[in-house]
């Protein structure tokens, strides 16, 4: 999404979104190649487990940082699926955590089924990942339509874990006293997420803030920032 960016921001800040932002076309077409050619190169659903790993291992430090800035997937939703998507509220049922555990189950007893009819084989398991790939993108890619671009990630298995172990660190903090409550912050965050309802603490208590900064540089008087 492009929106108007507060100059007034530091330029550290800055740099780091704009360096988010070409990591994510660099990795957006990962997601295209492994869904076009997996079919006949299975060993590419390997890229499934890796993004997995990478997310769990981030997330214990860094809550969604792995989705927000380095998943294959999430750069095709926030560069790509923009250009399609009506742009709507994401449904709040999404967000509950009950459901999304229970996807989560879902998922993974569907990979550990398929992939337990041929356990000894490694391109039957990059099949599968592969599979899990294209469904769950393609449900990605329907709701980015008619919803909002990142509306799979309100409830993707691996988002889930990231906010579940890591997504109470390091939050994004909102200075109450300076806010203009114009919610521009809001309008921007790629989650959708409700910033200005921490308006009270400070604290923006969001696990699955994916710390991509588009609310802080957004922000026309530097009311959001990070802690140290
Ligand atoms: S709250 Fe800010 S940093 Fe977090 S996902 Fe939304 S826009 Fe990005
Ligand atoms: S963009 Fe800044 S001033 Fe506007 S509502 Fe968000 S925090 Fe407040």
């Amino acid at each position: 999404m492009t929106h108007r960016v507060n100059p007034s921001v530091t330029r550290y800040t800055l740099w780091k979104n704009q360096r988010r932002r070409w990591v994510q076309w660099a990795l957006a077409p990962i997601v295209i190649l492994v869904i076009a050619l997996g079919w006949k190169y299975p060993y590419l659903g390997y890229t499934v487990p890796v993004v997995m790993i990478l997310g769990m291992i981030g997330g214990i430090f860094r809550g969604r940082y792995v989705c927000g800035n380095l998943c294959p997937r999430g750069g095709f939703f926030d560069r790509i699926m923009p250009l399609a998507s009506r742009v709507q509220a994401i449904p709040v049922i999404l967000r509950n955590r009950v459901f999304r555990w229970l996807v989560f189950a879902a998922l993974m007893g569907v990979m550990v089924w398929r992939a337990s009819l041929d356990p000894a084989n490694p391109e039957h398991w990059g099949r599968v990942f592969w599979l899990m790939c294209v469904v769950t993108t393609l449900i990605g890619v329907v709701l980015a339509f008619f919803f909002h671009p990142r509306t799979w990630c309100t409830f993707c298995p691996i988002g889930t874990v990231q906010a579940a172990v890591g997504g109470h660190r390091g939050q994004l903090r909102l200075n109450a006293a300076t806010c203009r409550t114009c919610h521009l912050c809001e309008k921007v965050c790629p989650m959708n997420l409700p910033i200005l309802t921490h308006q009270a603490t400070g604290v923006v208590n969001e696990p699955d803030c994916l710390r991509c900064s588009e609310c802080v540089l957004a922000c026309p008087v530097q009311s959001l920032t990070w802690p140290e």
